[in-house]
């Protein structure tokens, strides 16, 4: 299986709540590096432009205001199969709907607040990456 890297952002509603470290537990302890890591507030802009793509969707004035309604953890995690593998630990985007075992099922508020983000290929993990982090404050072997 192929090492991948995959952009993940632990979201304002779970850095609130100091779910933190048990968060990134999750992701080491089920085989996933973190191999860049650093704490951000993401403005108004900078959210629109990273969730361009879901511009036409009627939730999207909630989801930037929510992603930008407080501190963000932005990290690079790298694994097996690392894009597909973490999507699965984060469990589905409606926790009600999520795996008993996952991230969203066990600490999501709600569909909108629900803790994490992970990129869901290869192209948006490469694009989502550079979009907050330079080559040298990633990790590369
Ligand atoms: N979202 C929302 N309401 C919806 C669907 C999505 O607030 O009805 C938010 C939710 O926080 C989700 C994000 O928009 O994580 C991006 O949606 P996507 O379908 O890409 O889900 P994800 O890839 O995060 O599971």
């Amino acid at each position: 299986m192929p090492i991948q890297k995959t952009l993940s952002i632990i979201k304002p509603d779970a850095v609130a709540r100091n779910l933190i470290g048990i968060i990134n537990h999750e992701f080491e302890s089920r085989g996933l590096k973190i191999i860049a890591q650093k704490m951000i507030k993401i403005s108004i802009e900078q959210a629109s432009m990273f969730y361009y793509i879901h511009k036409d969707r009627p939730f999207f004035n909630e989801l930037i205001h929510n992603i930008s309604s407080g501190p963000v953890v932005v990290q690079v995690l790298e694994g097996e199969n690392g894009i597909l593998k973490n999507r699965e630990i984060m469990g589905a985007t409606d926790p009600k709907n999520a795996e008993d075992w996952t991230i969203r099922a066990k600490y999501a508020k709600s569909i909108d607040e629900n803790s994490v983000h992970g990129s869901d290929s290869e192209e948006s993990a490469k694009n989502e990456i550079s979009f907050f982090f330079s080559d040298i404050e990633i990790y590369n072997r």
